[in-house]
């Protein structure tokens, strides 16, 4: 065992080839040790497996040749030029060099064999322009070729890797180095049962063969196993997590059968749909259990979520505990704090709003309240859990999130409570693979079907060319009584530049328009009561037009309002825009959508556009949006959770993920037993990169 891990653990710098300098380079960007520089994958690769004869070679060719030196130096009269010829008895190669003289002089001498890889020019005879290339012994000594034969790793590398030759170059050199030394030595671990039933290769075999791939086939199969890999750990440590919750004993009991409730669903102006019912039913049989519920709930915008969440709260307060409701601004927790006071008219609960913008004094005082226990439901922002509240008998917190938290956070977030019931609600649908991954932790439920009686919501892209258009269109719809929005992106980088074009619009519209008409303008920098007290005129009616930033993206609910004028609309995210239009439709009359573009976007753009206008379907929505942007983009936050994975990509390789997703689940919950030696190496591996999820949980 000490000479197995002798050798992994030579500090980089020893390695032959990297010295200090280098490795405190290496270092700057995480690579700390010989498994780390293994696991340095390449970026790409160029395929130089097609060595050919100098007499084949075509003008025009990107080919790899083999020869030995004729003649070298610099050109006669032109001193900074240095040529070698080359020949394979074929025939004659030049190869030209317009920099480095004084370095090639000393390595590309008479006799010297080479492999060389470039383009094949014409200057007085066939030539190369500063070909790759290697130095071979002689020919035919294509054995060790790292360079410029077959398929030939490309490594990223930033600048000051570059000036200390960090270059792909000097990366093959020492990633074959630290091969040759160790790749046999390192653990495995993929568990030998998995690898065997997916077929996949082992790990010195994998490395191998995606540094310096000896076919096509090994490449696919040894980057099919490092996503695999990749998958697997986090799914593990996810499962992990899972597993530990399952175990946890909640402190709270549901006893009562739902008096309360029973009444609040019978004042309800409508009847649940049945996605809502199920979904209700998966939800109080989790807060019936023993363990806490860590539960998300997936829902199209307009599916109904809301109901569902103040039905659960309602059903934790008629038991004698808190409930929490946790938004993301602050503008949507008075939104619902709105919307929640109504739904609760008749059940006579406390309600209160505690944000992060109140007073002192005013916070101090509601402090006091919720743990004196005189408020039942609390809302609010991230001020109900990063200050210092008690509170007096909290036994469910509902989050309302714009895909804000990842697994790592919520953890965090959990370990704060007394093992409160969880319950996370997206504000917009997520495909099924991001779910699995940034919430993977949370058993899942859908809401699938929306309220009935919806109609389509019609949905039209216009150039800007058309706008005026689009007004008269708009007047029309406003004489008939109806209401209408006007949308403007917000662009981070230029908040205040962008505002300006919607105060201006805004002034524009209202003097040369629409002067027979009522509007007003919402944006973020307006204070709360400004923006309440818009709200609540637009929605009594007493504006026409609503001219706003991306501020009324959620909440506002005003079914009067059918229509939907998006401006810039290539700026917005897909999944934005379908929130966007989620927020007409949501009365009786007809309701449209119109997504203005400026002439100058762009071809994806206009795809983008259409395919949004084709479908009201919000997960396929997500989907496509997902494949356009990535991940990263889709969720549009830093913190959004996301593991940095450098093979797996959780589109492409959604069948993948379920696999290892249940591989995972099955060991850590025992189903699949493993040898002792595999599940530290796993168990290590896992706590290696994703400690970070583990740090806040009670130890399991
Ligand atoms: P979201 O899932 O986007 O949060 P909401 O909870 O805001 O959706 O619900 C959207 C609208 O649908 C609200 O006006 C709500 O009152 C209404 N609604 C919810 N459930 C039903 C239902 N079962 N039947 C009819 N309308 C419903
Ligand atoms: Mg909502």
């Amino acid at each position: 065992m000490q000479d197995k891990n002798g050798n992994l653990e030579t500090p980089l710098q020893f390695l032959k080839g990297v010295g200090p300098k280098k490795a405190e380079l290496l270092k700057k960007e995480g690579i700390n040790t010989i498994p780390d520089l293994l696991y340095y994958f390449p970026r790409k690769y160029l395929d130089r497996t097609n060595v050919k004869k100098i007499s084949s070679l075509k003008i025009g060719d990107r080919a790899t040749v083999l020869g030995k030196v004729l003649t070298s130096g610099s050109i006669p009269g032109r001193k900074k030029v240095f040529e070698a010829i080359i020949t394979d008895g074929s025939g004659n190669l030049a190869l030209v060099w317009f920099q480095g003289h004084n370095y090639l002089k000393n390595i590309i001498k008479k006799n010297v064999v080479l492999s060389v890889t470039g383009e094949v020019g014409e200057f007085r005879g066939l030539n190369m322009v500063h070909p790759e290339y290697e130095i071979l012994q002689e020919i035919g000594d294509t054995e060790n070729l790292l360079h410029t034969v077959g398929i030939v790793p490309l490594y990223s590398s930033n600048a000051a890797w570059m000036r200390a030759g960090l270059n792909s170059r000097g990366l093959r050199r020492i990633i074959n180095n630290a091969m040759g030394l160790c790749a046999d030595k390192l653990d495995d671990v993929l568990p030998e049962m998995i690898r065997s039933e997916l077929d996949l290769p082992p790990i010195d075999r994998a490395l191998k063969q995606v540094h310096f791939p000896e076919s096509e086939k090994g490449l696919k199969d040894a980057r099919n196993r490092f996503a695999f890999e990749e998958l697997f750990l986090l799914q593990t440590a996810i499962a992990i997590i899972h597993h530990r919750y399952q175990k946890q004993k909640k402190e709270h009991e549901y006893k009562i059968p739902g008096l309360l409730l029973k009444e609040f669903k019978h004042n309800l102006p409508f009847k649940l749909t049945s996605a809502q019912a199920r979904v209700l039913g998966e939800i109080f049989d989790d807060m019936k259990s023993t363990a806490p519920m860590n539960r998300l709930l997936l829902g199209d915008v307009g599916s109904g979520k809301t109901v569902v969440a103040v039905a659960s709260i309602l059903y934790a307060v008629e038991n004698g505990y808190q409930a929490a409701f946790m938004a993301p601004t602050e503008l949507l927790a008075e939104q619902h704090l709105s919307t929640i006071s109504r739904m609760l008219e008749k059940a006579g609960v406390r309600i209160c709003l505690l944000l992060g913008s109140q007073k002192p004094a005013q916070k101090n005082r509601l402090r006091k309240m919720i743990k004196a226990g005189e408020v039942d439901i609390i809302i609010g922002t991230h001020a109900l859990i990063s200050e210092n509240v008690e509170y007096h008998k909290l036994s469910l917190v509902v989050i309302d999130e714009q895909h804000r938290f990842g697994v790592a956070q919520r953890a965090r977030l959990r370990g704060k409570g007394d093992n409160p019931d969880l319950l996370v609600m997206t504000a917009t649908p997520i495909p099924r693979s991001l779910a699995l991954t940034v919430y993977g932790d949370l058993d899942l439920s859908v809401i699938d079907t929306m309220p009935p009686g919806r109609k389509p919501i019609k949905t039209a892209v216009r150039q800007d060319n058309a706008r005026n258009k689009v007004y008269d269109f708009l007047k029309n719809e406003l004489d008939k009584g109806r209401q209408a929005y006007i949308v403007y992106p917000l662009i981070e980088e230029s908040e205040k530049v962008q505002l300006k074009a919607a105060t201006d619009e805004y002034e524009r519209l209202s003097a040369e328009i629409f002067p027979d008409y009522r509007l007003a303008l919402m944006h973020g920098r307006l204070s709360p009561e400004e923006r309440d007290r818009i709200t609540r005129d637009f929605r009594a009616g007493k504006i026409d037009i609503l001219v706003a930033t991306t501020v009324i993206e959620v909440g506002v609910d005003v079914p009067d309002a059918t229509v939907m004028v998006i401006e810039n609309a290539e700026r917005f995210g897909l999944s934005q825009l379908h929130q966007l239009r989620g927020r007409v439709g949501r009365g009786a009359d007809q309701s449209y959508c119109i997504m203005i573009t400026g002439s100058k976007s762009t071809d994806i753009a206009a795809e983008r556009l259409a395919a949004i206008a084709s479908t009201q379907d919000g997960f396929k929505i997500a989907e496509f949006d997902l494949r356009l942007r990535g991940p990263g983009e889709f969720l549009g936050e830093k913190q959004h959770g996301l593991p940095d994975f450098r093979m797996a990509d959780i589109i492409r390789d959604l069948d993948l993920l379920n696999v290892a997703r249940k591989y995972a689940f099955d060991i850590v919950s025992k189903k699949i037993k493993l040898s002792s030696e595999e599940l530290s190496s796993l168990k290590n591996e896992v706590m290696k990169r994703y400690s970070g999820m583990f740090d806040n949980l009670a130890a399991g």
